[in-house]
């Protein structure tokens, strides 16, 4: 069952520098059950569309200009601002990178997480609590009923993203963002909730979007990728598909920046330059710049998103070559 399904989606901002075009025609799509990444580096439209599915872009400066956001065959873009407020966390839920800033510091997490059942589900104090603590538990916080009177800050950074995926839970929403989840924790914590996320994922069913500019910590709980550059989709691909032959140079890259064991020693590997300026994105294939592969016609004309096997696309002229290049 298609969950969400974003397409021809455009998002553009006025700035002091002109009209800048954050997203510019994306599709993509998630089922019940399934994990979508969405990767890119800082300024690649992935967080921006996850906002314009939630319905918190800033609007203006942002204005959604073409496209559409079905969720559950209904369009997004076409409800009421009330509508869109009734999905808004009890139907899609949103963890953030930075729950220190994402909770509030002056109440007790356990006040926080029953808030939500007493405003949506009407719950009694005692009942919200008790179910406060059943989801602590839930994210496997130790002791949870002792520590569901503590404050954010007597949490460490781990358990706090614990308490933020509780509070994504709390109303078993059908789709979860998660917006570069693991980003501010160290590499085992990343793991762990990483493992907690896909456990209650696959528990509850979910639709799941992952958020990152690290393809590293995607490998084991992906089905798909969606790979984006200068707000585009460049490549798309079923997971193992992506990591055993990329079909995009951007990708390529990626995948050779992530440090490996049987690389010890070697220098690791970087993507030489810096993403584009979005008011100044370079004509034709947007990663011309930064391309190893990059020929003339790369500067010249866009490449569109081909289909290049099964469930697979590439917004790279030469795609096959970049296959080919891996495959031997
Ligand atoms: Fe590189 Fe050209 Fe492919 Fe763009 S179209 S990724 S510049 S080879």
């Amino acid at each position: 069952m298609t969950l969400l399904e974003v397409r021809d989606l455009h998002v553009d901002f006025k700035t002091r520098d002109g009209l800048v075009k954050a997203v510019n025609g994306v599709n993509y799509s998630v089922e019940a059950g399934e994990t979508l990444a969405v990767l890119g580096e800082s300024g690649s439209g992935k967080s921006v569309t996850a906002q314009a599915i939630m319905g918190i872009l800033d609007m203006p400066p942002g204005r959604i200009p073409q496209g559409e956001i079905l969720f559950h065959g209904n369009d997004m873009l076409a409800m009421s601002k009330e509508e869109r407020r009734k999905i808004r966390g009890a139907k899609i839920a949103m963890i953030f990178q930075d729950a220190l800033s994402s909770l509030n510091p002056v109440l007790t997490v356990g006040y926080q997480l029953a808030e939500m059942f007493r405003v949506h589900q009407g719950l009694r104090r005692k009942e919200a609590k008790a179910k406060a603590v059943e989801l602590m538990e839930r994210v496997k916080i130790p002791a949870a009923k002792a520590r569901v009177n503590d404050y954010p800050h007597q949490f460490s950074g781990g358990m706090r993203q614990r308490i933020m995926i509780a509070m994504a839970l709390a109303l078993e929403p059908d789709l979860i963002i998660a917006d570069e989840p693991t980003t501010a924790l160290d590499v085992t914590v990343q793991a762990q909730v990483m493992e907690l996320l896909a456990d209650l994922q696959r528990e509850y069913n979910m639709g799941l979007i992952l958020i990152t500019h690290d393809l590293g910590v995607v490998a084991d709980v992906a089905d798909k990728i969606a790979v984006m550059y200068a707000g585009r989709i460049v490549e798309t691909a079923p997971v193992k598909e992506l990591y055993r032959t990329p079909a995009h140079p951007y990708t390529k890259g990626l995948l050779d920046s992530i440090p490996r064991l049987d690389r010890k020693g070697q220098e690791l590997y970087a993507i030489k330059g810096l993403p584009p300026n979005m008011a100044t994105v370079p004509g034709g294939c947007a990663f011309h710049p930064r391309c190893p592969a990059a020929r003339d016609v790369c500067r010249t004309e866009l490449p569109p998103l081909a289909e290049v096997g099964d469930g697979r696309g590439s917004a790279c002229h030469f795609w096959k070559e970049t296959i080919d290049d891996r495959a031997a």
